[in-house]
Parts: structure tokens; sequence; C-alpha cells
């Protein structure tokens, strides 16, 4: 049976969404405390927090044992937590915490003396020094992915965001894109982007737009700068739009004005390389065997040595998230994980081309979340 390939219906730009099953989801980390032998976890990745209560917060630290759910903030937050936390549903107490100092020793007498998780990617130096003194008594244990493994499938909910944030890229890239072929600068293409987005309802951008013109084009992760868009240019634009916490992330080349030959040919490639590469996207795949779908048809056109980044990543309440899409990813595709195929080709002398859609992984194949056309002219008749 080959993979099928849809595209979901253009998301509305506006309007409710649907809720997200976030009371559900600390019972899918405590499943897992068995892995590393803990009894209960301290969250200090505060997309963990989020994920796990709704709460937005830029302080807080979450104790979740097998029967509680226990935040501890700061003052900034004495409303806003609690209420975030209740209009999720979800069964979590709050403490708040007004006089400066170490918030998370709030938690200590809550722990007890069990095996505690420290998530190892966040935990600072300091903080683990600090969990080795009164009042904790915990025995430590540094985890990994504990909470990230679960958030790497997104329920309906998850999905209409990123849905959103999708056709909101899409819309801007659509009003924008013409003014490519009027000799503006990078920098004025980017922040029109941007300032485009947030018109159309996203709350900020996914990360720093990049426009990435001529030359530029041959460095993947280019900021936009003063060099004004000409006749000849390959241009990278590689962006995304930010709503309820959810990134989206899509990049489409344009040439502008008439391609050189090798120019068309890089084109032609990325095209056909990132296209095999959605093709393949399935529940039960190798996340590694897209990236060398991509791969293989880019050196077999001989630029194997121009593609120097991974096929793609995860994408969720973090940009690039897990699971990665690359040559040593050890994942296993499932069908909910949201994952960008983007490979490119970057050639000093010509330009870069990447060609990048983020896709919902299903049983069958995938759907498509980024829905913008893949013409390479910026104001196609
Ligand atoms: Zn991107
Ligand atoms: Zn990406």
């Amino acid at each position: 049976m080959s993979p099928v390939v849809d595209t979901v219906a253009a998301a509305d730009l506006t309007g409710p969404l649907p809720p997200m099953d976030v009371a559900g989801r600390a019972d899918r980390v405590r499943a897992v405390f068995d892995e590393p032998g803990i009894d209960a976890l301290l969250v200090t990745d505060l997309s963990n927090v989020r994920y796990l209560t709704g709460f937005t917060g830029s302080a807080g630290r979450l104790l979740v044992t097998p029967e509680r759910m226990l935040l501890v903030t700061d003052g900034r937050y004495a409303v806003q937590a609690p209420d975030q936390i209740a209009d999720h549903g979800v069964a979590a107490e709050v403490a708040v915490r007004t006089t400066p100092g170490p918030q998370d020793e709030v938690l200590a007498p809550a722990a007890g003396p069990v095996r505690l998780g420290l998530e190892a990617a966040s935990v600072t130096w300091a903080d683990q020094r600090r969990a080795t003194r009164p009042p904790w008594t915990a025995e430590l244990v540094p985890t990994e992915g504990l909470v990230e493994g679960p958030r790497q499938v997104k329920d309906a909910g998850e999905i209409a965001r990123l849905a959103r944030a999708s056709a909101i890229a899409d819309a801007a890239l659509a009003a924008i894109a013409p003014r490519l072929l009027d000799r503006r600068t990078e920098t004025e293409v980017g922040l029109a982007l941007d300032t485009e987005m947030r018109r159309l309802g996203a709350a900020g951008v996914s990360f720093e737009t990049i426009v990435a013109s001529g030359p530029n084009g041959a460095r993947p992760h280019h900021r936009p700068g003063d060099r004004t868009i000409v006749e000849g240019d390959l241009v990278v634009i590689d962006f995304g739009a930010l709503v309820d916490g959810y990134h989206s992330d899509m990049t489409r080349t344009f040439m502008v004005g008439e391609p050189s030959e090798t120019q068309q040919r890089m084109y032609d490639v990325v095209m056909a390389a990132q296209a095999a590469g959605v093709a393949a996207v399935r529940a039960g795949v190798e996340a590694s065997e897209i990236d060398r779908t991509c791969r293989d048809l880019i050196a077999e056109a001989g630029w194997g040595d121009a593609f120097g980044h991974g096929t793609g990543h995860g994408v969720g309440l973090v940009i690039h998230e897990d699971p990665r899409v690359s040559k040593a990813s050890t994942a296993m595709l499932s069908a909910g994980h949201v994952v960008t195929v983007e490979p490119g080709v970057y050639l000093p002398d010509h330009g870069g081309v990447r060609i990048e859609d983020t896709v919902v992984v299903t049983d069958e194949g995938c759907s498509t979340l980024t829905l913008a056309p893949k013409d390479p002219s910026p104001a196609p008749a």
C-alpha cells in the first residue's frame, strides 16, 4: 500500500478553537515513572509545565507525584496561574511565593524522601546542588524526555492550533510574496510578513523570520539584512506563526526574474526530494528513513554535500522538538506526530533552495498543514 498524502482543509483564521485534553496529560507522564524508577518528577522546563497545566507564565516549577500536582510560581502570577489551571480542568494545587529566593523549595516537603526525577535537559547545576540540601530530602534521579515523549503525539485540539498557525502563515505569504518584485530589502520583506501574521491573528512569530536572498540564501539560517532583492535572486523564506503557544513552520523559495539553468535545476531537485520525503511519511516508518529518502535524491543529483542539515523536526509548543527527522534519529513515527520535511541545496555561487512543509503523521500517510503553493514565481499570473 502506498502512503496517502493529503492536505487538511485550510483552517479558519478566526473563531473558537476546539479544546485540548490538558487534564489527561499528567497520567500519561506518570505512566512512564517506572522507566527511570522514580516516585515523583520535578518539572522545570516551562514548555512542559505549560503542557501539563495550561499555565503560560514565565516562572514556575511543577511537582508531579502519583496523586498530586503542585505548581509554585511567584506573585506576578497569583491570579493567572489558578485561573489557567481551572480553565483547563487540571487538578493541580498552586503555591504562590512572594518572597525572593528559590521557589522550588516550597515543593520539597510535598516531595518528601522519594526518588525524585529532575529534567536533565533543563535543570541547572545550581538547581541540582540546591536540591541536595535541606529542605530537600529526596534522592535525585536525572530523567530525559518523560514529558517530551508523550508531548510528541498531538491531540485534535493541538492539531487545530497548528493548522491555524499554518493557515495564517499561508495567508501572510500570499499577501507579501508579490513585494519581492519591488526591490525591497530582506528586512522589509521579513517585517511585512511578521506584521501580516500578527494582523491575521497570530500571537507572535514562531522564530525570527528568515529571508535569505541571492548569495545569502546559501546560509540556511541567514538573518534578514539590508540587501535589496534583485532580478536573478533565489529567495528562501522560512517563517511561522504562533497560535495559543503552538508554532507553524514553512519554507518556500522564490525565483525573482528568470532563473539560471542551475537555479532551476536546484529548485526541481529540492522539490522532488521534498515531495518524496513527504510521501514516505507514515506511522511505523523510522524518521531516519524520511531523511534518507530526501538525501539520496539530492545526492543522486550531485549535491549531497550541499545539503548540510537534517531533514526535519517535530513542531508543537517548541519550534524544534522531538521527533528529529535526521540521519542519526532513532525515532519511529507515530500517528499524531507533527513533523517538518525540509530538504535544501545551498551553493554559494547560485544561492539556496529549501522547501519545507509541516505534516501530521497518520496511519495511512500524512496530512499537510502548510498549504501555500510551491510556485517559485512571487506573483504567479
Ligand atoms: Zn522552517
Ligand atoms: Zn523547520
